[in-house]
């Protein structure tokens, strides 16, 4: 089964957007900062895509993004979709930048994340 790594660290975004990502036929995962992300893409190098927020204790999910991006091209990537707040300009090229796919202002529903999956190209149900 597809798996979505979901990396917020508001455990009500990430129980709704689990819920959403498993009625469109995901397994999921879940971390609650780009620490507990960097751990769980190590345990589940065949996750395919990742929904991630910005603003989070320990490390954020742009640190995380750059981490992710880094790791050696023979390492078959996720998609990231961005899922935050955070949608000033500025910070919306930078995420881009630092290789996001895609992004989503919260607040989110399942018909806006399904489109995003329909343009990155990613089968759902
Ligand atoms: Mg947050």
């Amino acid at each position: 089964m597809r798996k979505a790594l979901i990396v917020d660290d508001a455990k009500v975004v990430r129980v709704s957007l689990s819920r959403i990502m498993k009625q469109l036929g995901f397994e999921t995962l879940e971390a609650a900062d780009g620490q507990q992300a960097i751990d769980q893409i190590a345990a589940h190098p065949d996750t395919c895509l990742i929904m991630l927020d910005w603003n989070m204790p320990v490390m954020n999910g742009y640190d995380f993004l750059l981490h992710l991006r880094s790791i050696p091209e023979h390492v078959t990537q996720p998609k990231v979709v961005m899922v935050t707040t955070e949608t000033g300009m500025n910070s919306m090229l930078k995420a881009l930048a630092a290789g996001a796919d895609e992004y989503i202002m919260k607040p989110f529903d399942k018909d806006m994340i399904a489109g995003k999956l329909d343009i990155l190209g990613i089968d759902y149900d």
